[in-house]
């Protein structure tokens, strides 16, 4: 069975890994789709800007029709960085409302907006799955999340045995594993959340494999 990494930033060709590559489309060229590759497009909040919007969004509309494309995102909210998040609300609306009518997850990216979060998934009526990706907050915040229907990646921090990514994965069931754009490499994200579960990397790759196809990703 293989490794799955939901959310990367890195091409990566092993066999033993199944990989969702991220992509972004919000630069001035047109990314190249790598063959044989699955992959999630959107537009990233540090880089969208209502300028390019119109733009960007009808570049994105083409793509996200593609079938090589599982994943919509990453997209989301960050009070740190990018547009002001009143217009950051704006452009995710646009990308939420097409993933559900394309009927695709989305991988989301959120930073210190977990309010606005939960509020636009319920006034939107958001039916596709919604992934938190890169969780290391509290679990009683992760708790919320999962009883709102979201669901949880966690990447590199749960190396980290005190964080709270890994605290809340050893109390999690259904959630995902991701490299993102760190130098860790998943097969080391796998043992680290063995470790925590207590469980051996192939049971953990069935539990994973068995929250993949919750999502109708298959
Ligand atoms: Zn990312």
């Amino acid at each position: 069975m293989q490794f799955l990494d939901i959310h990367t930033h890195k091409l990566c060709k092993d066999a033993k890994i199944r990989s969702i590559l991220s992509l972004s489309l919000t630069g001035k060229e047109q990314p190249v789709l790598p063959a044989g590759q699955e992959i999630s497009v959107g537009l990233h909040p540090w880089f969208a800007t209502m300028a390019h919007l119109e733009a960007d969004y009808c570049r994105f509309v083409e793509m996200a029709k593609e079938t090589k494309i599982k994943l919509i995102g990453e997209c989301g909210l960050d009070r740190l960085k990018g547009e002001k998040l009143e217009n950051q609300l704006i452009i995710l609306r646009k990308q939420l409302n097409l993933a559900n009518g394309l009927d695709k997850p989305v991988i989301l990216h959120c930073v210190r907006c977990f309010d606005e979060l939960m509020a636009l998934k319920k006034e939107m009526k958001i039916s596709v799955p919604l992934i938190v990706h890169g969780f290391n907050k509290k679990e009683e915040l992760g708790r919320q999340l999962l009883d709102k229907g979201f669901y949880l990646s966690f990447g590199p921090a749960i190396l980290n045995a005190d964080s709270g990514a890994a605290a809340m994965l050893k109390h999690t069931e259904v959630f995902f594993l991701e490299t993102d754009d760190g130098d860790r490499n998943i097969e080391e994200i796998y043992q680290a959340a063995a470790n925590l579960k207590n469980c051996t990397v192939e049971t953990l790759k069935a539990l994973i494999f068995a929250s993949w196809e919750k999502i109708k990703l298959i």
